[in-house]
């Protein structure tokens, strides 16, 4: 048996990048990039108004107020889309609309709230104006040449803005993983199968099939298979054209469970097959032709705590996530709980903020059949190998779900 860091490890190192794709802009969200890139163009090109109002030099409404208004004439109106056609000269103002260009010779815009027109080409201003008010600059917010986003960026809806903004239509991005997912048992039934004694609906290749799509990956789904090692083989080689296949059920100590069995005479190098930990701890991996197996438990929480401790890190790896190590942050117990010494437990738990720290309760018993509990958890407690009990108040480590 060994310990969940070991594990990782041991996963980790065999995971090597994928391959990349282009992609049209709208379908590179929440994937990451595969390329650095810059922009050719300054954004906003042009100096151009913040305000509806009037495009003016400042140096022209020293001293105005509300009771002394400075008087300006009228040369132009332009319009968001077009550009200026006169320079302003002394004492002229160009009637100007928010996003418009700004004309030669004026510094600045003093908006409409700040003016009167009077008759048909003339208007008054109220305010003083300083150099540059209310003028978005060309280049203010991305530089020709400038680096825009980073090869291994996660793109966010604030990206796609981004890349639209300097006209990048499509770009590279990793590849998604395409993860196969095949539940074992002689009792497993599909959810619209008829249900009848003794057997039990596949909840598994429910929240397997949600969690891959969840980390970014593409699940393919190779149904249910019953415990009969000759079908487990053909099932298993079904999913030889995905980058990692999982398997639920059948890798305990039971008769009929036969997962373990049936890849290593399929050539399966296994480097793992059971780890310090709870719940979860019958767990297989190795590497099949050069794709990642993860046998994973059949109890329904810790084929979900498999996949979050275990293939969600690797999926991130493969994806090109630069952080893909998920944060731990302190909380305080808010009851006793007890363990096994020598496992480390991955309790679902309900924490919350108060008062400056985190407070953290198990989310109801901890059955690793007992999905309800995974369902209200937001965390999970991870609780030290080496520990029997811990009292409330003692200072734990959590992860958010
Ligand atoms: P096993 O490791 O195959 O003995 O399975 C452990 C427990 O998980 C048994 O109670 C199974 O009935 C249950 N189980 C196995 N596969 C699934 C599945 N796909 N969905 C929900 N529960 C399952
Ligand atoms: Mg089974």
């Amino acid at each position: 048996m060994i310990r969940v860091e070991q594990a990782l490890n041991s996963i980790l190192e065999h995971i090597s990048l994928l391959s990349h794709e282009e992609v049209k802009l709208l379908e590179s969200l929440n994937r990451v990039a595969a390329e650095d890139i810059y922009t050719d163009m300054d954004v906003p090109y042009l100096n151009n108004s913040a305000m509806d109002g009037y495009a003016l030099c400042s140096c022209d409404t020293t001293g105005a107020t509300k009771a002394s208004p400075k008087t300006f004439k009228i040369i132009e109106t332009i319009k968001a889309g077009s550009l200026p056609s006169k320079k302003v000269d002394q004492n002229q103002a160009a009637k100007i609309m928010t996003g418009a260009p700004v004309p030669e010779g004026a510094d600045s815009v003093i908006k409409v709230e700040d003016t009167e027109e009077e008759g048909k080409d003339r208007v008054k201003i109220f305010t003083q104006a300083k150099d540059e008010l209310n003028i978005r600059k060309s280049g203010e917010d991305f530089k020709k040449g400038e680096l825009v986003l980073s090869s291994g960026t996660l793109i966010s809806p604030a990206y796609i803005g981004v890349l639209a903004s300097i006209g990048q239509a499509s770009l590279k991005v990793f590849k998604r993983p395409k993860v196969a997912i095949l539940a074992t048992g002689d009792e497993v039934i599909d959810v619209e199968d008829t249900f009848a004694k003794g057997k039990l609906r596949s909840s598994n290749t429910y929240s397997l099939y949600s969690q891959i799509i969840e980390v970014g990956a593409s699940p393919v789904n190779l149904g249910i298979v019953p415990d009969d090692p000759q079908r487990l083989k053909e099932k298993i080689n079904e999913g030889s054209g995905c980058d990692i296949i999982l398997t639920s059920g059948g890798v305990s100590m039971g008769e009929y469970d036969f997962v373990k069995v049936v890849l290593e005479e399929l050539g399966t190098d296994i480097k793992f097959c059971k780890v310090a930990m709870r719940p979860g701890k019958p767990i297989v991996f190795g590497l099949l032709d050069g794709k990642l197996v993860f046998g994973l438990p059949g109890n329904p929480v810790s084929s979900m705590i498999g996949f979050e401790i275990f293939v969600k890190p690797a999926i991130s790896k493969m994806l090109g996530r630069p952080n893909c190590k998920k944060q731990e942050v302190d909380a305080v117990l808010e009851e006793d709980v007890e363990k096994k010494k020598g496992l480390k437990y991955f309790m679902r738990a309900q924490t919350r903020w108060e008062n400056g720290i985190y407070l953290t309760h198990p989310a109801g018993p901890q059955g690793s059949g007992i999905l309800k509990s995974m369902a209200i958890a937001n965390s999970l407690m991870i609780l030290p190998y080496d520990q029997e009990f811990l009292s409330k108040g003692t200072k734990v480590k959590i992860r958010f779900l």
